[in-house]
């Protein structure tokens, strides 16, 4: 789409004042000044602000969740509550996307959105998004674990995970509690890690996600709109 209509749909005023805004050097596309109105854009893809403001697609939205335990991170299910169910009812787009998901009884944080092709490149392997998690498990926790996850545990028999990072906030014989850094995401990939060492995971808690931190003031079920810094975190 062309930059100039995109600033129309944003409500950026008329042609000339959209001009002015393009000769004042404030329109940016990922940090480069742009002065040409006609130059095609991916509001999807592409950082794009005037001044402080950022700008997305007519129909782009993202959004930072404190996800509850009890949902399921899917668009539908027959018997239990999804993820979406907690969104008020004008947020329900009908194409919705989780960037990655987490399980029914895991909670935190999670970015819902309307942009597609986002959340398919960043779930793509190869990407190697940083996720970080506060973990418990039924059992201790001390340098012979820390060692196991920075050099890559096994799980599901034979596949390698690749290093991630183990920190201990607090270790005993019968439960301890830690935080896990993992660059990949297979299926329930934490509580495998853990169960090849020989404990199980209790509570399992997204804290982040490419660099995107759960914003403590949501409490569970709650979301808030991504705030420009934290979008540019992930496009
Ligand atoms: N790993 C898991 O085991 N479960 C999650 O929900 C996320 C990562």
């Amino acid at each position: 789409m062309r930059i100039d209509r995109l600033l129309q749909v944003n409500d950026f005023g008329s042609k000339s004042d959209r001009k002015h805004l393009f000769q004042r050097k404030i329109v940016t596309v990922d940090q480069r000044v742009i002065t040409d109105g006609s130059i095609n854009v991916d509001p999807g893809l592409q950082i794009i602000k005037v001044g402080n403001h950022l700008i997305t697609g007519p129909q782009e939205y993202y959004w930072m969740m404190n996800k509850p335990a009890g949902y399921v991170t899917a668009n539908k299910d027959i018997t239990k509550p999804v993820v979406f169910d907690l969104l008020q009812a004008q947020d329900r787009h009908p194409d919705l996307y989780s960037l990655g998901r987490l399980d029914r009884f895991t909670e935190g944080l999670l970015i819902l959105t309307t942009n597609g092709p986002l959340s398919r490149r960043l779930l793509q392997p190869h990407q190697h998004v940083a996720k970080t998690y506060a973990v418990e498990v039924n059992g201790f926790l001390g340098y012979d674990q820390v060692q196991a996850f920075a050099q890559g545990i096994v799980i599901d028999q034979s596949y390698q995970c690749q290093p991630a990072q183990l920190q201990i906030i607090q270790a005993g014989s019968s439960a301890s509690r830690a935080q896990v850094t993992l660059h990949e995401g297979k299926f329930h990939q934490v509580k495998k890690m853990f169960l090849s060492l020989g404990v199980k995971v209790t509570q399992l808690k997204r804290l982040s996600f490419a660099g995107i931190d759960l914003d403590p003031d949501l409490a569970p079920g709650q979301y808030r709109v991504l705030k420009a810094d934290e979008l540019a975190l992930i496009k």
